[in-house]
């Protein structure tokens, strides 16, 4: 058999396992299997990997910029996101779209935004470890693919479920924590910063103006020592 065939071959058996990620979580998704964000949206919108897939209208993948220095990583989509099929849209997406500009960082410019799982759990209950698990590896490839200089992680579940650290989110946000090489800082998921409007120092949304500010300077220092 010559050289050719053989690497026709080849091909062929990568792509009939590649067609069957979005069916079965036991198909991994390996590091590489997508080439841009287009192709793992369109298997997030045909996968069944878990039962969210069920019952969702949209699967909600990301927006903002694909070559972000900051990726904004939350727990699951809502009601509003499994309607448009976008992320962090509605109270709090608005919220956090506030507090990005509070410090001049934009999702046009420097900001990707994503959640663990791409489907809505009904009543927005958190997801299940296996639920989680299913989903994970797609965030892995965008996370490869955006190669983000650091990661906000909002919210308990979301560093739970990427770091594996179930400390509560006011224990370590603000901190900055180092995952598989890359910066990572715990922040509030701004739908708890609704529920408590207080600007008081120490407050939640206080707390919150003091994290921003920590990411903008250590933005600005990577670049000016890249
Ligand atoms: S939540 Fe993730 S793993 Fe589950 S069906 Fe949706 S895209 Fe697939």
């Amino acid at each position: 058999m010559s050289s050719e065939i053989q690497l026709s071959l080849f091909d062929n058996s990568n792509s009939d396992q590649q067609d069957l990620i979005p069916t079965d979580a036991k198909i991994p998704i390996t590091s590489g299997t997508y080439n841009n964000m287009t192709e793992l949206a369109q298997h997030c919108n045909q996968c069944h990997r878990c039962s969210l897939g069920d019952t969702r209208t949209h699967a909600v993948v990301g927006r903002g910029n694909l070559q972000a220095p900051i990726m904004v990583i939350g727990e699951a989509p809502g009601q509003n996101e499994d309607e448009t099929g976008l992320p962090f849209v509605g109270r709090s997406g608005q919220l956090l779209e506030k507090i990005l500009a509070s410090v001049n960082l934009s999702t046009e410019n420097d900001v990707y935004i994503a959640n663990i799982n791409k489907c809505r759990p009904p009543n927005n209950r958190v997801p299940t470890l296996d639920e989680i698990a299913a989903c994970k590896p797609y965030l892995w490839e965008q996370i490869r693919l955006v190669n983000p200089k650091m990661i906000l992680l909002t919210g308990a579940t979301a560093v739970k479920g990427i770091t594996g650290d179930k400390r509560g989110i006011t224990k370590i946000r603000g901190q900055w924590l180092e995952w598989e090489g890359r910066l990572c800082m715990p922040i509030f998921h701004p739908s708890y910063l609704l529920r408590n409007p207080s600007k008081e120092k120490g407050a939640p949304k206080w707390l919150m103006w003091q994290d921003i500010q920590a990411v903008r300077a250590k933005l600005d220092e990577i670049r000016k020592n890249s």
